[in-house]
């Protein structure tokens, strides 16, 4: 069953990471291992030693540079636009007159060695950057990189294969952190795939592993879990490490691998074009975006539109509330870079789990259940005028879709209609130019309030996406992100299909959209139960959009066989995975052993 899967026992072991990239392949782990910090050598010099220290200093930085442009240019002549980008980000690191100055002034002053003023100094731009939230966490690694390649001048081992296979042989390459040069430094055909600890979807190092076609996982605790030539499958597409699989495991992950490459080739020729299933029916697929990274990538998809654009990014990044201006460049780049397809916009949904501090909320006794959606609109009106009216201003193309977050009621939709027609009425009384033309409103369903009230709701907005993921947790009581009670349940728990049954049919009789865009659109298994419950219109994270396409297309639907029924049959976790054919990793009963 799948929760249970992210368990482990005496024979198989399941890690569960983020997927940066999907595919699956299945081999032996090599440790790559970061050496700088460890090897770098320390030692004092005296004052007449300085000037030779510093000229050594000049030297690395030189040589740094040097072959900086070297791989700028060879990148250039091979026409890689995103590596010619990235090595001039390293490039500019090296030219920073702040940098040597620090480095410089480190020799003198504490009189070390130039290796051991590198090391101090960078340690101190890390720390800093580390701590400013997740767009400064990546630079943490163009960081290493500037840094491991000033040390590389001095013959310092920055970082090496913990064990001698990861060099002659492919193997699935582990690290705590990737950083681009790494990436570029290992031959395409030795890498089966990449884990690691930290990363990101856009990563400069993952938008460079990614070009070698092999699965990515990030948020794994590679060096606990995780050894030089350990057997394991990487199923990029869950996210899923399985390590030591048992056969059952690698017979269904080989069956996939074969299933996936013959029907790569049919699908691969219909690239081009919008989802259809088998016989033809069209289905709308649309795409979630978490990050502003993801819109380059979105462009060059077949997608019906963007059917969740989470937009707490901008809010969380910042230690202050993003300006209207600062929103209005976002937005208006967003939709007007996916101006011919519908934009569907989530204002955002602050929660303890994407809390920006400067909310400074007052200590809530069970903050899960606390301040959230229209209630947060209430408390702090003014940032979400903010959003809206910068989204009004950014909609030139009129394909905005506004959507609200963790509506419960007719009362939450006013709410958010206010700050709506507040945003309006602003930008008329000042005489700012915006665009309300063909705005459609739709509601978030994730509580079981939303669903009982849907009829209702319907009548009020266009369309409805329905949330899953928050719908699963606040159904079952059960906090979402929380290993010890997410394996009792499964993704596809009968609870929530019921829900799902009343929300398609409601939206049915009012002839308006109903989208699914949690997680568990995300498993083309479960699709022959969407769709015979009637739900033809879904969003999917990026990564997971050619599979669920290609996956659509080679559905095999029986129309004799009533798959919902036969689903609601099922008594128990490992059942319903059975049902779907999904591998039954560890069962509840080997979990106790
Ligand atoms: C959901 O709850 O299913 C959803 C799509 O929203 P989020 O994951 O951002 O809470
Ligand atoms: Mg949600």
């Amino acid at each position: 069953m799948l929760r249970a899967t992210y368990g482990t026992n005496r024979r198989v072991k399941i890690l569960k990471g983020i997927s940066a990239a999907p595919g699956i392949s299945e081999g032996i782990v090599c440790l790559y291992l970061s050496e700088a910090e460890k090897v770098v050598p320390h030692y004092s010099i005296n004052s007449e030693q300085v000037s030779n220290e510093l000229n050594r200093l000049k030297e690395a930085f030189d040589t740094a540079k040097q072959a900086m442009k070297q791989m700028i240019q060879v990148a250039g002549r091979q026409g890689d636009k995103e590596a010619a980008e990235i090595f001039n980000t390293h490039l500019s690191i090296l030219n920073d007159k702040n940098l040597w100055t620090k480095v410089s002034e480190s020799i003198k002053t504490n009189k070390i060695n130039a290796e051991h003023a590198i090391s101090d100094v960078f340690e101190e731009y890390l720390n800093k950057y580390e701590n400013k939230g997740e767009h400064f966490k990546e630079l943490t690694h163009d960081f290493i990189d500037a840094r491991n390649r000033i040390l590389g001048a001095f013959d310092v081992e920055t970082g090496r294969f913990k064990c001698p296979v990861g060099k002659r042989q492919p193997v699935i390459v582990a690290v705590k952190a990737l950083t681009p040069s790494m990436v570029l430094n290992m031959a395409q055909e030795n890498v089966l795939a990449f884990v690691t600890e930290e990363g990101g979807f856009t990563a400069h190092s993952t938008i460079l592993a990614r070009s070698h076609g092999v699965p990515i996982i990030f948020g794994l605790d590679v060096e606990k879990d995780l050894d030089c030539g350990m057997h394991a499958i990487v199923d990029g597409s869950s996210g899923k490490v399985i390590i030591s699989p048992d056969k059952k495991t690698s017979e269904y992950y080989k069956r996939k691998v074969s299933d996936l490459e013959k029907r790569k080739s049919v699908c691969e020729s219909r690239g081009d074009l919008l989802a259809r299933t088998r016989s033809g029916a069209r289905i709308k697929l649309k795409l979630n975006i978490s990050t502003p990274g993801e819109i380059n990538i979105v462009k060059e998809l077949p997608h019906d539109g963007v059917g969740l654009l989470r937009t707490e990014f901008l809010f969380t990044k910042m230690d202050t509330a993003p300006s209207e201006e600062e929103l209005y460049n976002m937005y208006s780049g967003i939709l007007q870079g996916i101006s011919h397809k519908p934009v569907t916009v989530r204002l955002l949904d602050i929660g303890t789990d994407k809390l920006p501090l400067y909310f400074r909320l007052p200590r809530q006794v069970n903050p899960d259940l606390g301040l959230r959606g229209a209630m947060a609109v209430e408390t702090f009106p003014e940032i979400y005028l903010t959003q809206v009216r910068a989204l009004l201003r950014a909609n030139v193309d009129s394909n905005l879709r506004l959507l609200y977050p963790m509506v419960s009621d007719l009362g939450d939709l006013k709410t958010y209609r206010g700050i709506l027609s507040k945003a309006k009425k602003t930008l008329r009384k000042e005489h700012v130019k915006f665009n309300d033309k063909d705005i459609k409103e739709g509601i978030m369903i994730e509580t079981p309030s939303a669903v009982m009230m849907v009829e209702e709701l319907l009548r009020e907005v266009d369309f409805v996406n329905i949330g899953s993921n928050d719908l699963l947790q606040y159904t079952l009581a059960a906090s979402r992100g929380n290993i010890l009670v997410e394996k009792r349940y499964h993704v596809l728990h009968p609870a929530l299909v019921r829900l799902l049954e009343i929300v398609v049919k409601a939206g049915k009789k009012a002839k308006k959209e109903v989208c699914l865009c949690g997680e568990v659109a995300s498993f083309e298994e479960f699709y022959p139960l969407f769709l015979q419950m009637g739900l033809r219109s879904f969003s999917v994270a990026i990564s997971r959009f050619s599979d669920i396409k290609c996956g659509l297309l080679y559905l095999q639907t029986s129309q004799n066989k009533d798959i919902v029924r036969e689903f609601y049959k099922n008594k128990s976790r490992e059942e319903i995975d059975k049902y779907f054919n999904l591998p039954v990793l560890v069962s509840e009963s080997e979990e106790k052993r």
